[in-house]
């Protein structure tokens, strides 16, 4: 399967018709709150509840260590929370994804193009690269790793505008 790379703005401005009877992975720190956050805004979950009632089977994906916190959200979300030793771009923690669902389109929600955006890829996924959601408290580290995020999705950006231009 062909992947496919879209830059959306935030997980609310996700284009959720596009998406039904598929398995979601979708990302937690940046991508439906801040890092180490514990509460989700309400768009996003209204749009969490809109992806579900479209029959699709939704897991959260997270390399953040805080396994407590993340079944906290799935509970919270009524969504999965896929507990595995792998971490994303590491195409086995999708084992999670049930053997009965394998033939499942799969769409991969992520703010970070090295863990999200290659995991994406190397399942031949569909991915949604939204902007880390931010907090003045973010750790430098964490801060860090947004700004080399911010750089690719720069060069990615050109790029992408660069072909639209050549068609
Ligand atoms: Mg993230």
């Amino acid at each position: 399967m062909r992947h496919e790379i879209n830059l959306i703005e935030t997980f609310a401005t996700l284009e959720k018709n596009r998406i039904r009877n598929s398995v979601i992975l979708l990302d937690i720190d940046g991508t439906i709150t801040h890092h180490d956050g514990h509460e989700v805004p309400d768009e996003a979950r209204c749009v969490i509840e809109e992806l579900l009632r479209k029959n699709n089977l939704i897991y959260l994906l997270s390399n953040n260590k805080n396994i407590e916190r993340g079944r906290f959200l799935a509970r919270a979300l009524g969504v999965t929370f896929a507990e595995t030793p792998y971490r994303k771009p590491d195409k086995r923690t999708a084992s999670c994804i049930p053997t009965k669902y394998a033939d499942r389109k799969i769409f991969v929600i992520g703010d970070k193009f090295l863990t999200d955006g290659l995991f994406a890829i190397r399942l031949g996924a569909t991915f949604f690269w939204v902007r880390s959601i931010k907090t003045p408290t973010d750790a430098k580290k964490v801060r860090a790793s947004y700004a080399i995020d911010t750089i690719i999705r720069w060069f990615f950006s050109i790029s992408y505008t660069m072909r639209r231009i050549e068609k």
